[in-house]
């Protein structure tokens, strides 16, 4: 795939990403010559290799652009023209078209049908080689500048080809990711870039009996995260208990909505979990009353309110409550009742940082969407010059989101290339 850079070339796309095979995959089908990818690594689509636990996580079976927005912490509204155009169902079938085949889990997440990440990659490069899509590895992109209507590239080549290479492209498009060497090429071209911090993220809790729980999950709960600018952030969805904290995929959608809020806070916040799924006082008192009924002689430790309370959890409930598990249900005072239930629906935990690991790991920050044509992923600073994929500030949550801006970003730059050589004549 590596043949020598040339001197001057139509199209430089700088990353080899997702974004980076998506714009030059589609511009070159529509028939553009001549684009290259300059890669700075030896492995391009190295994220989507590792991607999903190795079996790469695509998109998801969202199908109405105005819901799938809504899975965008930074993006959202700007998204809907770009969506419109190319979205979950458009990188469905344009797979399909190219043979690879997705399948959707009963959670909605897309994956390929053979769970392995290797057959998105194979599917891209294969796809690349047959448009006629030069990859070049190894070359690390340090400078580009606007000269007479081309760009002039500096270029780091490792290996054989050496030290520093100029280049000059006719239009360019950066995908570098969450790279910061995309965010200084873009700044240098007069782009404004959101200052980057992280998005997705499990939460510690500062020294907790509930983390004894490991290991126990619970689907749905809500969590509101109180943080001390008075931002409020909620969500709901299946818990898992950490040996440090919270995680699932409630917490990454908590932390996915909540980054920079949470970044301004150093990561200190309160954490309210209701375990009830927003019931009401008056549907725990009547669940309560029955259990009283049916189970009076019972005490409270072996015997919970309703089934789908796991045992552990409920132990610890009782404690937080400061309830003694030994009580019979029938001895169950009113004033012990009404604390199970506040720490049914309104446990409190004190967030003390991130926890060690992310699930997909994001960046919430880039370059900003308002100086950039979201029909088109054009720069309106840079005529030529077109960003897409993580550069932007642009991230979702977990389950293939990600990934679908990559291919939606990627296909609208590589059509409006098209379109751009096609007018040029
Ligand atoms: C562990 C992990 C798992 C993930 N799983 C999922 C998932 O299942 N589903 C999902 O939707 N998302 C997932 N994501 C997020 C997803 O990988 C990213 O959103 C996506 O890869 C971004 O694509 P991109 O093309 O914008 O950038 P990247 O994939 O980061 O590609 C950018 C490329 O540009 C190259 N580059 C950078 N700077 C330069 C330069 N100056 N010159 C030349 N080359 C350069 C880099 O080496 C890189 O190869 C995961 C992320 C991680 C880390």
């Amino acid at each position: 795939m590596n043949r020598l850079l040339p001197d001057r070339v139509a199209v430089a796309v700088v990353g080899g990403g997702p974004a980076g095979f998506m714009a030059a995959i589609t511009a070159a089908e529509a028939g553009v010559r001549d684009i290259h990818v300059l890669e700075a690594t030896q492995e391009p689509l190295q994220k989507v290799r590792i991607s999903g636990g190795g079996r790469c996580n695509v998109t998801h079976a969202c199908w109405d652009p105005r819901e799938l927005v809504g899975h965008y912490p930074r993006g959202q509204r700007a998204l809907r023209g770009p969506f419109s155009r190319f979205a979950c169902g458009d990188a469905v079938a344009w797979f399909d078209a190219h043979g690879l085949e997705l399948v959707e889990e009963a959670d909605g997440r897309l994956f390929p049908r053979s769970n392995r990440s290797s057959s998105v990659v194979a599917t891209l490069r294969s796809a690349a080689a047959a448009a006629g899509v030069t990859v070049h590895r190894g070359m690390g992109v340090q400078a580009v500048q606007a000269e007479g209507g081309d760009f002039l590239l500096q270029v780091r080549c490792s290996g054989a080809q050496g030290n520093t290479r100029r280049l000059v492209a006719g239009q360019v498009v950066l995908a570098t990711g969450g790279h910061p060497s995309g965010r200084r090429l873009a700044s240098s071209l007069g782009h404004t870039t959101v200052p980057p911090v992280p998005s997705l993220f499990t939460l510690a809790l500062a020294d907790d009996p509930l983390v004894a729980l490991a290991g126990v999950t619970m689907d749905p709960v809500q969590l509101t995260l109180e943080l001390p600018d008075g931002h409020r952030e909620r969500q709901r969805g299946p818990l898992l208990i950490t040996h440090w904290g919270v995680s699932g995929p409630v917490t990454l959608r908590l932390t996915a909505f909540a980054a920079r809020s949470l970044h301004a806070a150093r990561y200190q916040a309160e954490l309210i979990v209701d375990w009830t799924d927003g019931g009401s006082e008056s549907e725990l008192a009547a669940r309560f009353q029955e259990a009283r009924r049916v189970q009076a002689r019972r005490q409270l430790a072996n015997a919970r309110p309703w089934p789908a309370l796991g045992r552990r959890l409920w132990l610890h409930l009782l404690q937080a409550g400061g309830v003694d598990p030994a009580l019979r249900w029938a001895d169950l005072s009113k004033h012990h009742q009404q604390a199970l239930v506040e720490a049914l629906r309104r446990s409190r935990y004190r967030v003390r940082g991130r926890g060690p690991f992310g699930e997909e790991f994001v960046t919430a920050g880039g370059v900003a969407l308002g100086e950039v044509n979201m029909a088109s992923m054009e720069s309106r600073r840079q005529p030529g010059l077109y960003l897409v994929g993580e550069l932007l500030d642009v991230d979702g949550v977990t389950g293939g989101f990600n990934f679908q801006h990559c291919w939606s970003s990627g296909w609208l730059a590589g059509e409006a290339i098209a379109r751009a050589k096609g007018a040029a004549g």
